[in-house]
């Protein structure tokens, strides 16, 4: 009967797991943030048929690279735009954790080159997350350039993005993909180096032929295209009394002002074999990282994206969206890397996937002035028939990665 269910978002009704992983095609690519709205549909994570994901399959492309090969091709990259007069020559943007503090570590003390890093921040920093941030700048040894933005149109476009996407990270990410374009071109600096290519996780293989992010990710043509918290440019400040000002640094840089000025953002994962786990040690031994003592609500690990109060959150209505919590990320990319086996891991998402946060739940309900029973009936409303049932009061999934 489960074909006659609906699904909401777009999803595939028929959810199949990866045989390797434990992800499911329910998972969305990435997509241009900025022009997520309530009925986008957005492609998910392919599984071929023979039952493997895309990121999988990029996990085995990965052992084939021949690394040193890529190596030199970053060399010649880094040596025609290497700057020694005092002006940067890259841009390496972060908030504090292992992978841009490991991305920069590499680029300015292993291949000489003089990184500016830049920080969108996280909504509300953690205190490990604070601390981590001041040590990358500190003990790692670099300049930065912190953008904080309007704290009352933060309030309002993430509470926006809740209300209509159920989606609390959304003004995060819309700042940590756009800043780094736009500081790029106030400063002239030809290159930006984000670290794994979303591939990693899933986005289509065919990206991980080319070590450039696509433009249509952080790049904009006009006004028209762009939603934030899933309502329109324009009705923001129709009827939410926001001014163009307001809301254009949650915008991309304009296409045609990075093609005149020729700025490219490229995956630094793409030059060298890209391990969360080597990255986490790399950044505890260069810039003084620090894993939290507990473990993530959600989650079995202690070390990933630990900045933001709001990211449990985050995770948790991805669980409730599209049935794939934080272990479930987790756990995907540790049996990739090989740390975990399959089995392992599916038993580490029946057991904390989908967790209810509660450590700083109260805080960050304070602080977006919403009531809890509110965000708990849009969770309520979010959750598609296909994939949920109501049980006795229980909400179930129907087809969990333990029975798949
Ligand atoms: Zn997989």
């Amino acid at each position: 009967m489960s074909e006659q269910l609906e699904a909401y978002y777009g999803l595939p009704r028929e959810i199949r797991f990866c045989k390797r992983c434990v992800m499911s095609n329910q998972r969305p690519s990435s997509y241009p943030e900025f022009k997520h709205t309530k009925d986008r549909i957005t492609p998910t994570l392919h599984i071929d048929e023979d039952g493997v994901c895309d990121a999988c399959r990029y996990a085995e492309k990965k052992e084939q690279i021949d690394w040193a090969a890529r190596e030199k091709e970053l060399e010649m990259l880094l040596e025609r735009f290497r700057r020694n007069d005092g002006r940067y020559d890259c841009i390496v943007p972060g908030s504090g954790g292992k992978d841009s503090a490991y991305a920069a570590h590499l680029l300015k003390y292993k291949y000489d080159m003089h990184p500016l890093t830049v920080t969108w921040p996280p909504i509300l920093y953690t205190d490990y997350g604070w601390q981590n941030f001041r040590n990358w700048i500190e003990v790692g040894g670099f300049d930065n350039i912190s953008f904080r933005p309007n704290g009352r149109a933060h309030k309002l476009l993430t509470r926006l993005s809740i209300e209509n996407l159920l989606h609390p990270f959304q003004t995060f990410i819309l700042g940590q993909k756009n800043l780094a374009p736009k500081i790029a071109l106030q400063y002239d600096i030809p290159l930006i180096f984000y670290g794994e290519p979303e591939a990693e996780y899933g986005n289509p293989i065919a990206e991980t032929n080319s070590s450039l992010r696509d433009k249509s990710y952080y790049a904009m043509s006009n006004l028209a295209e762009i939603s934030l918290g899933g309502v329109k440019a324009q009705e923001l400040m129709d009827r939410y009394g926001l001014s163009l000002n307001e809301i254009s640094p949650y915008f991309p840089a304009d296409y045609r002002d990075l093609e005149r000025k020729e700025i490219a953002v490229h995956y630094l994962g793409y030059y060298i074999k890209w391990t969360p786990q080597e990255a986490y040690y790399y950044a505890v031994e260069h810039t003084g990282f620090k894993a939290r003592p507990f473990r993530t609500e959600g989650t079995y690990s202690k070390y990933n994206s630990i900045d933001d109060k709001i990211d449990d959150l985050h995770y948790y209505t991805t669980f409730i969206k599209f049935g794939l919590g934080r272990a479930s990320y987790d756990a995907s990319q540790e049996i990739r890397n090989k740390h975990l086996t399959r089995e392992e891991g599916v038993a580490l998402v029946k057991r904390f996937d989908g967790e209810v946060p509660q450590r700083y739940f109260e805080e960050v309900m304070e602080y977006l002035e919403i009531e809890p029973e509110r965000f708990h009936a849009l969770c309520e409303q979010a959750r598609s028939p296909h994939l949920w049932v109501k049980e006795n009061g229980q909400w179930r999934l129907r087809h969990p990665v333990w029975e798949a």
